[in-house]
């Protein structure tokens, strides 16, 4: 089985019921409101929102788990990882909190949480504890509409071509995510078109991680060393914080 979303907009009703389910699933803290926070409702503690778009119509913003996702493609320390079930997981052990997978991200969906001491990038990750052991993410089991649904990539594929073949009129004839850059585990359907969720996404459906992977192999050879330089203070401070909390002075 490939782990996959799919959401219908025609079906989703505005209700919040994921994002309030994804937080309390994921012990997600309350925000503190920043003036630099994005329009589209994710932040370090928001891992899901639901976005208003033309037509009234209520799509949702959430990591897509990229087929071949860029962040993984430029983290120098292995911090995010693909996993074979499709969630793009983050160890923020290995972080070193250079911020390079929010810049590759074409979607714009890693974000910093600046109230932690240590590197903490923050996002969906399709509640890979939940879905490993059988289960379904928090956000797809709380909604009431079934606007939004969790199953296998191409089965969801194929029920999403099935409703646009069934009600043509009712929806834009494209399902994102099929393609995109190489293709995502998160996919929708929709009336309106959906560019509105990723302004900055570029066209076509060539995966990322080639053009990116190209641009980290041209990084100047120094910068590797600044790099190994910055993820071993990092572990060094890491260290000593635990030994902090742990009530021992170094
Ligand atoms: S949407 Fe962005 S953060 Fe999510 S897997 Fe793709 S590149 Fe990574
Ligand atoms: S899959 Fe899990 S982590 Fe991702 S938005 Fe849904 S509830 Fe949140
Ligand atoms: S819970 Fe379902 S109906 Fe409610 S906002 Fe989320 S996707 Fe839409």
């Amino acid at each position: 089985m490939k782990a996959a979303i799919l959401t219908d907009t025609t079906k989703c009703i505005g209700c919040n019921e994921c994002a309030i389910a994804c937080k309390k699933a994921n012990h997600l803290a309350p925000d503190s409101p920043r003036r630099w926070d994005a329009e589209d409702g994710l932040s370090a503690r928001n891992w899901t929102s639901v976005v208003e778009g033309p037509n009234h119509t209520y799509a949702r913003q959430q990591c897509r788990h990229c087929l071949e996702p860029a962040c993984v493609s430029v983290c120098p320390v292995g911090a995010l990882s693909k996993t074979a079930l499709g969630p793009v997981v983050y160890d923020q052990s290995r972080c070193m909190g250079c911020r390079y997978c929010m810049m590759a991200c074409a979607y714009g969906i890693p974000r910093y949480d600046w109230d932690q001491a240590v590197p903490y990038v923050r996002k969906c990750i399709l509640c890979y504890d939940r879905i490993r052991t059988g289960g379904q993410p928090a956000c797809t089991e709380a909604c009431p509409a079934k606007a939004t649904i969790f199953g296998d990539r191409d089965e969801l594929l194929a029920e999403a071509h099935r409703r646009i073949a069934a009600a043509p009129g009712q929806y834009v004839n494209q399902v994102w995510g099929e393609h995109d850059l190489g293709g995502t585990s998160v996919i929708s359907i929709s009336n309106v078109d959906l560019s509105f969720l990723a302004p900055e996404h570029p066209a076509g459906s060539a995966p990322l991680p080639q053009t990116t992977a190209l641009a980290m192999h041209a990084v100047p050879f120094a910068f590797t060393g600044v790099v190994a330089g910055m993820a071993g203070l990092n572990w060094i401070i890491n260290r000593r914080m635990k030994r902090q909390t742990e009530g021992s002075d170094e």
